[in-house]
């Protein structure tokens, strides 16, 4: 059976676009066997404040629960910190340093830098580790993470023929998704969790008015009957792409149901607010019962670091250390 693994980092608070493009699609097109992480371990290759990234990951946690991923299929990556920092000491005695330096993702953003940290290098070492403990076969990822995961893949190989089998070898594949949602505020850029400014972002814990608002000062353009027409009318476009996830529609449809602007933007945040009602009032329930998250939790760790334990402890007496 192939096990797909997708993480999620905590580097902000979960957008709209991270249910419409994702979350939501890993609840009704994922396998029984896909791992979903929090890969909170890998929010600290730059600045970070440790409360905000604690509290961030017990929040997307609850979210990816609420929006009903089955608990037994999720961790949260620091749980496993000590088998995921052993085995990454290992990946790194069979990776080459020249190898981490031609990540293209380092040198982006390592480039006029001060202060870089060092695992700014060495995190695709711990993302081959998140990928070879849990044994994972595929990995659903984008572009800009496919050669992280070919280094995932080498270090498998190598380690495989150098020392012995252990790893199963995994390859990126393409990842299931929904809509692509664009920030409210400036259409031509993509709606992130980390984006500085929040006024275009619909984050899934906001309430109902504050949606609503946000989706009424959504920028759109100087013609007033809604088209679906996404390079020339990017804002009312991403209405109707949002529209259209919501309710099932295409955003052609979407666009044949509504004559004004105005009314475009009511549809759409009444079909917001319905949707993320539930997830929001579900994990709302979860971060106000913190035993039954901390459960949740502990069982999701205990799982995984079991799924790893026998591939590590065999890791490490095939390279000469346990
Ligand atoms: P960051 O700003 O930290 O990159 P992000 O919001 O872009 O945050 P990611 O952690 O990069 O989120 O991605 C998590 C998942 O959400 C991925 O599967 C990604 O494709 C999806 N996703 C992120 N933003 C959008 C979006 N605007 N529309 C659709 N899918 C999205
Ligand atoms: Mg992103």
């Amino acid at each position: 059976t192939s096990i797909r693994l997708s993480g999620i980092t905590p580097s902000g608070h979960a957008q709209l676009g991270n249910y419409l493009g994702a979350v939501s699609r890993w609840v009704t097109d994922g396998g029984p066997d896909d791992l979903y992480f929090i890969s909170d371990l890998h929010a600290m290759t730059t600045t970070h404040n440790p409360a905000g990234l604690r509290s961030r990951a017990t929040e997307m946690l609850a979210v990816l629960v609420a929006a009903g991923i089955p608990p037994e299929n999720v961790f949260v990556q620091s749980d496993l910190a000590r088998e995921l920092g052993a085995l990454t000491w290992i990946l790194e005695c069979t990776c080459s340093y020249g190898e981490a330096a031609r990540m293209i993702q380092f040198k982006e953003k390592a480039a006029g830098q001060a202060g870089v940290r060092l695992s700014l290098l060495t995190y695709p070492v711990l993302m081959a580790a998140d990928i070879l403990l849990q044994g994972a076969s595929e990995v659903p990822v984008g572009e800009d993470q496919s050669q992280h995961v070919e280094l995932a893949r080498a270090l498998a190989r190598r380690f495989n023929s150098t020392y012995g089998e252990v790893f199963t070898v995994p390859r990126a594949v393409l990842p299931i998704t929904g809509a692509r949602v664009r920030d409210l505020a400036d259409p031509t850029r993509k709606m992130s969790k980390s984006n500085r400014d929040a006024v275009g972002v619909v984050f899934v814990l906001d309430e109902p008015d504050l949606i609503r608002r946000k989706i009424r000062r959504a920028v759109t353009d100087t013609q007033s009957t809604p088209a679906y027409e996404p390079e020339e009318r990017p804002g009312v476009s991403n209405l109707l792409e949002i529209l259209a996830a919501c309710t099932g529609t295409t955003p052609q449809e979407a666009a044949g149901e509504h004559a004004s602007y105005g009314a475009l933007k009511e549809a759409t945040a009444d079909a917001v607010i319905e949707t993320l009602r539930p997830v929001r009032e579900r994990t709302r329930e979860l971060l106000t019962d913190p035993g039954e998250l901390e459960r949740i939790r502990k069982a999701g760790a205990s799982r995984a670091a079991q799924r790893g334990e026998h591939r590590l402890q065999s890791a490490l007496r095939l390279i000469g250390a346990a």
